[in-house]
């Protein structure tokens, strides 16, 4: 039997990397790893490429190239780190599903490479498409969402439609500070933040769910994905991540799909759809669970939820320059160069940036990119801890 699966993991050392790659290893017959990706984890990389032997595997660090070859155990990889080889693997008949799973803004142009060559994309990276969501919803075809929140929305509307929707809520854990004090919100460090109640994911979303960025960014995402008024969109927190999202539809029914917190469940959605196939987990027993909890967002703790209804009501690069100041905010705060409240101060104060709204091409996109993060760095200055 021919493997149709063809798999190219883009951040396969990262959070959601790993877990597609246990997915695959419940399904090993039905997928073939064409190329996996990883930035500069030689060590876990090696350890993947070793298990799937894919035909490529390429390291963003090049200073970490021989610790990485030094460690495979067979030689059916080549290893390449020339982002061009890259590119050009992306354009061609090699594959036909991309996991795009890289944090922040750099899976924008490998993500759109696969799209124009109309392979079929599993989106993790929500920050590509708050960057480019006017062009990437022109795909919105290809493109299955792994965000639980998404993906949950998704499952429903393939069943009930997506016709008829009233709203969808998108529903938050809330992060590790739901319940802190607001008055306490300036002692935050990074440890702190970094500790999440019910997921296991990489720094950058970490943070993103203690300020609930993360929540924005997926509203955006959301607006994009399912081509929705921004009206339509809300958030509901629920501490326990157990619903992981709810379409409203006119009739007054509502739907949702629930599942354990673990994100091996809408990525074996995403690459078994339309079929189902083993995750790995089991189901939920809700006798298990003696209640489920849901409150509104505290918008004087989480002004984020506000930002991005603010930049969708503005021009399309409103929510690229969000994305920009929040991935320069953040990894500035995982320096401790500065508080966990500037970072809202500095997103803030990004919504001054106007820049000129060409944003047809890719192109533009990431020169609008470039131009934000230039002004984005002129904003930090008067935050910086000296
Ligand atoms: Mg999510």
């Amino acid at each position: 039997m021919s493997i149709d699966n063809k798999l190219i993991i883009l951040g396969s050392t990262g959070s959601i990397g790993k877990s597609t790659l246990e997915v695959i290893k419940h399904n090993n017959d039905n997928f073939e790893i064409v190329c996996l990706t990883a930035d500069c984890s030689s060590v876990a990389l090696a350890e993947q490429i070793n298990f799937f032997k894919p035909k490529y595997a390429y390291l963003n660090n090049y200073l970490l190239i021989d610790d990485l070859k030094s460690r495979l155990i067979h030689n059916q990889t080549t290893v390449i780190t020339d982002i061009n080889q890259l590119h050009e693997i992306l354009k061609s008949d090699l594959y036909n599903t991309l996991v795009s799973a890289m944090s922040g803004s750099t899976g924008l142009l490998l993500t759109f490479l696969a799209l124009q060559a109309n392979k079929k994309i599993l989106l993790a990276n929500k920050e590509s498409l708050v960057m480019a969501g006017d062009l990437f919803s022109k795909y919105r075809k290809q493109i299955i969402p792994i965000d639980s929140e998404h993906n949950a929305i998704f499952q429903v509307i393939q069943n009930s439609g997506s016709k008829q929707i009233d709203k969808i809520t998108l529903t938050a854990s809330g992060g590790p500070f739901r319940v802190y004090p607001r008055s306490k919100f300036d002692q935050i460090t990074v440890e702190m933040a970094l500790r999440h109640p019910n997921w296991s994911m990489g720094r950058k979303i970490t943070i993103d769910s203690a300020t609930m960025m993360n929540k924005c960014l997926e509203i955006i995402e959301a607006y994009y994905l399912f081509n929705l008024k921004s009206n339509q969109i809300d958030v509901l927190v629920h501490p326990e991540s157990i619903i992981h999202s709810i379409v409203n539809y006119k009739d007054g029914s509502s739907l949702c799909q629930f599942s354990r917190p673990n994100m091996q469940i809408p990525i074996s959605y995403a690459l078994g759809y339309p079929n189902r196939i083993n995750s790995g987990i089991s189901s939920l027993d809700l006798s298990s669970i003696e209640t489920l909890n849901f409150s509104k967002v505290d918008h004087d703790k989480f002004p984020s939820i506000n930002y991005a209804y603010n930049a969708l009501s503005k021009s399309g690069t409103s929510c690229l320059v969000v994305n920009a100041a929040n991935e320069i905010a953040v990894s500035a705060f995982l320096e401790s160069k500065i508080s966990f409240l500037n970072i809202f101060s500095i997103i803030e104060d990004s919504f001054s940036i106007s820049l000129q709204n060409k944003n047809s091409s890719i192109e533009d996109i990431l020169d609008a990119d470039i131009v934000s993060r230039r002004k984005i760095k002129q904003i930090i200055k008067k935050y910086l801890i000296s």
